[in-house]
């Protein structure tokens, strides 16, 4: 090809590329689905988007409305009304207005704080935006509960914080068959917390009760709204390597992972606040700054060593439940156990991603066997 052969060439490139960029940049978004999260205190909204819009919402006090506008989209769901009717919506109208304009209805059953955030795509997760509808009441309510609780709590009696892991938007992993491990870890954590109900010496309690995402960080206050003396995150472990398989118990490392795949583990663990979709509301949790620094140290120290001390009590109990992956616990950077006042421990209870591990999982008698060993070993803990 000779010079000006090369230059017509590259001119023709140019452009094509303008008027590709110029045509995607008129192109409007899609709005690809929607779906919706009740939590105790609020509900969540996902709208999945091609990418990312401009917005403008307005709320209406009679009736209880939240008015949303949309530019620059398009509907590609066929959903023009979601039906919620939890506490707190009854419905989302949806409706083009003009040319690349949608606007969306949320019918409130109350008056409600909205709290709107982009989200961008992740792993499988397209460009999202999720719109919370609080009831900051209700919230208020929910913490006052938790303190009570530790309040009224007779004397000598110990408490424990049930942590299943994951939820909402956040299915955590997932299984050949499609079993989700947010569903697996509620499960278990609602049968350990029956496996208390007798018991008056120990309290159970959980800090996610149903399918709605917590931040990793609100987990931990939860915990300790509650007074808790031990915190326990149930997860199921998953691997592209479909032949991994076996239960395995990681306590908090400050300084490295107890191996690569170790680290790896709590990384991905750790990413949950990016998948469920943390909310730009972190005012409670920061670190209390009158809190000394050796003093929480201090607590951080015996916190870990009391962790530890139960990881062998759970991992004798375990052991004759399912298969362990390793004879005794690993330690890496969760950020879920990372409360300095309360022993934490999180439990792989099986891999889900194992077609063996995942039918066991599914399994009543498996579920009810992995909540006796978890109470057994917590009743051990408490009394050695
Ligand atoms: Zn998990």
């Amino acid at each position: 090809m000779g010079t000006t052969c090369l230059k017509i060439f590259f001119l023709f490139l140019f452009v094509i590329s303008i008027i590709f960029s110029g045509s995607t940049s008129v192109l409007a978004a899609w709005i690809t689905d929607i779906r919706f999260w009740s939590a105790p205190d609020h509900t969540r909204v996902v709208l999945d988007l091609t990418e990312q819009v401009q917005y403008k919402g307005s709320s209406l006090e009679k009736p209880p409305q939240y008015h949303l506008e949309l530019k620059g989209v398009n509907l590609f769901t066929k959903k023009r009304e979601v039906q919620v009717n939890d506490p707190y919506l009854s419905k989302i109208i949806l409706s083009d207005l003009e040319k690349d304009k949608i606007k969306l209805i949320f019918h409130q059953k109350k008056s409600l704080n909205i709290n709107i955030f982009p989200l961008n795509p992740y792993l499988d997760k397209p460009h999202r935006l999720v719109i919370d509808l609080v009831d900051l009441a209700q919230e208020k309510k929910e913490e006052e509960e938790r303190q009570r609780q530790k309040e009224v709590r007779p004397k000598g009696t110990k408490t424990i914080a049930i942590d299943p892991g994951h939820g909402g938007e956040d299915p955590g992993a997932m299984g050949p068959r499609k079993t989700m491990e947010k569903d697996i870890v509620l499960k278990i954590g609602e049968k350990l917390i029956r496996q208390f109900s007798q018991n008056k010496e120990i309290q159970a309690f959980l800090t996610r009760k149903g399918d709605y995402f917590i931040p990793l960080e609100q987990r931990i206050k939860i915990a300790r709204e509650y007074g808790a003396d031990l915190l326990i995150s149930l997860h199921t472990d998953g691997s592209f390597n479909p032949q991994a398989r076996g239960s395995s118990v990681y306590c908090l490392s400050l300084s490295g992972a107890t191996d690569e795949a170790a680290r790896v583990l709590a990384d991905k663990e750790n990413m949950s606040n990016i998948l469920g979709g943390a909310s730009l509301r972190p005012a409670s949790f920061t670190k209390d700054r009158n809190l000394n620094q050796i003093l929480l140290d201090l607590m951080q120290n015996n916190s870990m060593k009391e962790s530890f001390r139960f990881a062998e009590t759970l991992l004798q109990e375990i052991k004759a439940v399912n298969h362990l992956k390793f004879p005794s616990y690993r330690q890496a950077n969760f950020i879920v156990l990372r409360a300095p006042d309360i022993p934490s421990l999180l439990l792989e209870i099986a891999y889900i991603t194992n077609k063996e591990d995942e039918r066991l999982l599914n399994r009543n008698d498996f579920q009810e066997k992995m909540a006796k060993a978890l109470f057994t070993s917590i009743k051990k803990y408490f009394k050695p």
